[in-house]
């Protein structure tokens, strides 16, 4: 059998990380990650796109690495793309996104210890990446620590330990265990031709709700350009309407066109507007329920959304759509 034809489209983080004056900086290209893992069963060709800590990823090179994706998409079996962990989950949540139908498996990697260090996590998640890459359906995933991820619903929940990343609400879709790479989830989707869309909005806000919570701060952000918002509520998504009117601040600014989407500050499990009086007047004022997406979906989903040009009508179906997985709407 011929062996498997994958790419590494490289963009830096801890995987790629080498020790200087001012901390760890990305330093190492993909050619000298893969030639320090020594040999693998396939045929790997390696590109450089990016040389930065996830920190430093935004719009502008998630638009980066979705072209390279794209531009690749006929030429191999599978993508690895090494990042930082830092801001993985947030770039796999909009590459689902930008990249609908995309038809072979892209999975996304990165270490909590450096490559270049002996005990590190490094080479084991990046062989598993390249295993999950020439072997699971076509989508976007994150490979991690044993585990491969719908890279919509993944989530950082640790800073330092080697299982940094869980999958919310959805199970985990391969992973490793004595008998080999195991393919738990299939991806039914059927998918017309893939279609790179990388326009976004980033004029979009994601808040975490404290008691205490100055409702006026969402008129400021409006006045300041905000086109959108993600509040993290209460529990099934509550928010306050006593002495600081939260859900009248929400009311206004969904009046203006403004869409305000209610999740919850729980990671697990869904919002529901309809179940508590706090959560049903922010409905009746027109906020559209995140149901169980985690944030890092749900404010990509926004700001895609929002930079297709779409009305707070059609951002509203938007997110009573399923695109890729993201999301499990209620019957
Ligand atoms: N700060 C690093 C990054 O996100 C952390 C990591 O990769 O683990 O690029």
């Amino acid at each position: 059998m011929s062996k498997k034809k994958l790419l590494l489209l490289s963009t830096g983080g801890t995987i790629a990380s080498v020790a200087s004056d001012d901390g760890l900086v990305p330093g190492e290209s993909g050619e000298q990650l893969i030639k320090m893992m020594g040999s693998l069963p396939y045929d790997i060709t390696v590109k450089d796109v990016l040389s930065l800590d996830s920190s430093n990823i935004q719009p502008e090179e998630w638009a980066v690495i979705a072209k390279a994706i794209y531009n690749a998409r006929h030429d191999y079996d599978g993508i690895v793309v090494s990042h930082g962990t830092d801001t993985m989950a947030y770039t796999t949540s909009m590459m689902t996104f930008m990249l609908q139908g995309i038809n072979l498996p892209v999975v996304f990697t990165g270490s909590q210890v450096p490559m270049n260090v002996v005990l590190n996590d490094a080479q084991s998640n990046m062989k598993l990446a390249f295993a999950a890459a020439a072997n699971c359906d076509p989508g976007i995933y994150l490979a991690f620590d044993r585990q491969v991820m719908r890279g919509c619903r993944a989530v950082k929940v640790r800073t330092t330990a080697f299982n940094a990343f869980e999958s919310v609400n959805f199970p985990v879709v391969a992973r490793v265990t004595s008998d080999g790479f195991e393919i738990h989830v299939h991806n039914h989707q059927q998918h017309s031709e893939c279609q790179l869309n990388t326009k976004v909005d980033s004029n979009v806000s994601l808040l975490k709700l404290f008691p205490g919570f100055d409702p006026s701060l969402l008129e400021v952000l409006a006045q300041n350009g905000c086109r959108g918002i993600v509040i993290e509520g209460y529990g099934l998504g509550g928010m306050t309407f006593i002495r600081r009117n939260l859900v009248g601040a929400v009311g206004k600014l969904i009046r203006r066109g403004i869409p305000v989407i209610a999740a919850s500050q729980c990671l697990y499990e869904r919002s529901d507007l309809t179940k508590y009086e706090v959560g049903r007047q922010a409905l009746l004022e027109g906020a559209i329920s995140a149901h169980d997406m985690t944030s890092e979906s749900a404010i990509t989903k926004l700001m895609w959304a929002l930079g297709q040009g779409m009305n707070l009508q059609q951002v509203t179906n938007f997110f009573a759509t399923d695109v890729a997985g993201e999301v499990t709407l209620s019957e």
